[in-house]
């Protein structure tokens, strides 16, 4: 074990914060979170209204998929492709990717290398796109940039530092995808697994003018020149009304259980577990297991956990006895810290400094929050009135 990036009291770090919702599991640690007469909390209420229509009819598919499925092939007879897909090697984006292969459509499936993948998550990107038949197109982030990205959020000390991750994936998958022509991605986001996320524990990882502001501050800016960028006129005006480009949450439109899923996918496909979800990268492991928990008081397995106890795929005391072990041993914790830190040059007492400054909020850097007023002015008084062909 490693005395030098040690975590210290890294155990209490997952006790519960506060009061505890009696539906789900949802803590105080999420600001925003209030309660009815009867100890329900606002995070569950809220997700139980925009609940899918699988979950309400209790059909096997919301006919909704059928008619996305038709009206995709039906926009693309001339392309190589009818959509694009960005997998990671989780379980969402793989079972997102075999469900619309099942389904006919040929997906072109392109995977970011930020420089984090485990070994599990690559084995299960080529595993799964040898079995489709798919080709696959591996895009490399400068990983110059990308160091000094994620130092610059590390220093910033804000609650998201996975920022540069996403935004990097996210725009590497629109560049590929205007290249190509496709204009309708597959996401592997879903209600099943996701449904609950505290808005207070994160910021909009598009948001171009934070990304810039913190990596202005945190140095090596000129690095940017390297790094793929989503711009406020292709996300918000090029991308969705010139090139008519949206994304379809095709697990929305299906029957989900993430652990079926796995199931199917370990059986079928040879894929691998990897542990927590969204563990399929290094960093992302250290940033939601070690960093969010110690400096923030923040478990991502809580929102997690919750959605599933309102998909019905858990119960509550399960997911108790889930949330009262911490999700790796401080040993393996301490481990893969050192790694983190060797990779993004901090030394012990930088890892000490970052996990023990106070929090700092995500509005105490600039932020697109004027743009984003403007543009949901537009689409509530002007878009409605420009008809936008959209699949249904
Ligand atoms: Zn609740």
């Amino acid at each position: 074990m490693s005395a030098r990036f040690s975590c210290d009291d890294y155990e209490n770090s997952f006790q519960s914060r506060g009061r505890v919702c009696v539906r789900c599991v949802m803590d105080e640690s999420d600001p925003h979170l209030t309660f009815d007469e009867s100890g329900r909390c606002s995070a569950c209420i809220h997700a139980e209204a925009r609940r899918p229509a699988w979950m309400v009819t209790d059909a096997e598919r919301a006919p909704t998929f059928d008619q996305t499925v038709a009206a995709i092939k039906r926009e693309n007879p001339h392309r190589d492709f009818d959509t694009i897909l960005g997998l990671s090697g989780g379980v969402d984006s793989s079972w997102a990717l075999v469900r619309a292969a099942e389904a006919g459509l040929r997906v072109m499936v392109m995977h970011c290398d930020t420089g984090w993948d485990s070994r599990e998550s690559v084995d299960n990107i080529f595993t799964l796109c040898r079995k489709l038949k798919l080709d696959l197109e591996t895009l490399v982030i400068d990983w110059e940039a990308m160091r000094a990205a994620q130092r610059a959020f590390f220093l910033a000390g804000v609650a998201n530092c996975d920022i540069p991750q996403d935004h990097a994936i996210i725009a590497s998958v629109n560049i590929v995808a205007a290249r190509c022509r496709v204009r309708t991605f597959i996401s592997g986001g879903n209600w099943a697994s996701e449904s609950i996320l505290p808005k207070a524990w994160g910021h909009d990882a598009l948001d171009i003018v934070h990304l810039r502001d913190i990596w202005k501050r945190g140095g090596q800016y000129e690095l940017i020149s390297r790094f793929p960028t989503m711009g406020r006129v292709k996300r918000h005006f090029v991308n969705p009304m010139v090139r008519r480009m949206h994304a379809w949450r095709v697990l929305d439109d299906l029957r989900y259980d993430p652990l079926e899923a796995r199931r199917r996918l370990q059986a079928d496909y040879g894929w691998t577990s990897y542990g927590g979800k969204h563990c399929e990268s290094v960093f992302t492991r250290v940033f939601q297991t070690v960093y969010l928990p110690i400096r923030f008081g923040f478990d991502k397995r809580r929102p997690h956990l919750a959605s599933l106890i309102m998909s019905g795929l858990t119960t509550r005391e399960q997911a108790l006895q889930e949330l009262a072990k911490a999700p790796m041993t401080q040993e393996n914790a301490e481990r893969d810290v050192e790694y983190l830190c060797s990779k993004l040059g901090f030394s012990a007492e930088d890892w000490r400094r970052i996990v023990t400054s106070p929090p700092m909020p995500h509005s105490a850097y600039r932020t697109d929050q004027y743009e984003r007023m403007a543009v949901g002015f537009a689409k509530r008084y002007i878009t409605p009135y420009i008809k936008l062909r959209r699949i249904t």
